[in-house]
């Protein structure tokens, strides 16, 4: 079954020239996908400062002269849960205003060429791959549009785009709690681990995009998917600069993610 892929018109900063295939890319080095590869892809910030959205490195770890810790830490949450609200609220605003880039939109069309062979993994809490079509994905570090209770009561995650910027509009659980975005803080554990290790375990192709290979346990995703019992699966990295573990990799791809991506997998 063919996957939907979003309606890219729907997206006024669109650019047909956006899918426009690199010259740079020799068809040659294409990597091949056959019939019986499974693709883990991971994706970093770089995919999304592509789309103009920050990453906490490009703001020297500050955030309006906040120490980045007391906005993404349970402890800066204890603190100030007005301020860590302040702060999600405005990447929910900036994340509205950006678009999905070439390399999202590459992935996606990935991912309707070959189904659930794709198993997309983001770091990334925006939406820009939902925007663009992906499906099957999962985010470990947590979505910026979904709230949580902070008791883990047992309650629902819910959708919530809303903007919180003082105490009093802060929602509460049924429990009483007050509700959190569902964002993996640091010290926290990622979602979905199992879940990842398991693709990683049993993919043939790992693809790896703009991340600097130095958060872990993402990181290691690559070591997994060569040190694993069986065959070793290809590895490969594309981003502007090579990554912390780019020793660890069959293939660095240097380069921006949405000059790469496009016609960089040829599907036999
Ligand atoms: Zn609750």
């Amino acid at each position: 079954m063919r996957l939907p892929v979003a309606d890219r018109s729907a997206y006024t900063c669109y650019s047909e020239t956006m899918t426009k295939h690199d010259p740079s890319v020799d068809p040659r080095d294409a990597i091949e996908i056959h019939p019986s590869d499974r693709v883990v892809v991971l994706t970093g910030a770089g995919i999304s400062a592509e789309s103009g959205l920050k990453t906490f490195r490009d703001s020297d770890g500050l955030w309006a002269g906040h120490r980045v810790e007391t906005v993404a830490t349970p402890e800066g949450w204890e603190a100030d849960p007005e301020l860590v609200w302040q702060f999600y609220s405005q990447r929910r605003r900036e994340c509205r205003a950006s678009c999905p880039n070439a390399a999202h939109y590459a992935l996606a069309e990935l991912e309707q060429e070959i189904g659930d062979r794709l198993f997309l993994c983001s770091q990334n809490v925006d939406d820009l791959h939902e925007r663009s079509g992906s499906r099957n994905i999962v985010h470990m570090h947590g979505e910026l549009f979904k709230s949580r209770c902070e008791a883990n009561c047992g309650a629902p995650i819910i959708e919530d785009s809303n903007s919180y910027n003082s105490l009093a509009e802060i929602p509460r659980c049924a429990c009483g709690a007050r509700m959190r975005p569902h964002i993996v803080w640091f010290g926290e554990i990622p979602l979905e681990m199992t879940c990842i290790q398991r693709e990683i375990d049993r993919c043939s192709i790992l693809l790896v995009v703009g991340t600097s290979g130095a958060v872990y346990p993402a990181a290691s995703f690559v070591h997994w998917a060569r040190m694993r019992a069986g065959t070793p699966a290809r590895t490969y990295y594309v981003g502007p600069e090579a990554p912390l573990n780019a020793v660890a990799f069959s293939r660095i791809i240097l380069g921006k993610a949405g000059d790469k991506l496009p016609g960089l997998f040829r599907v036999l």
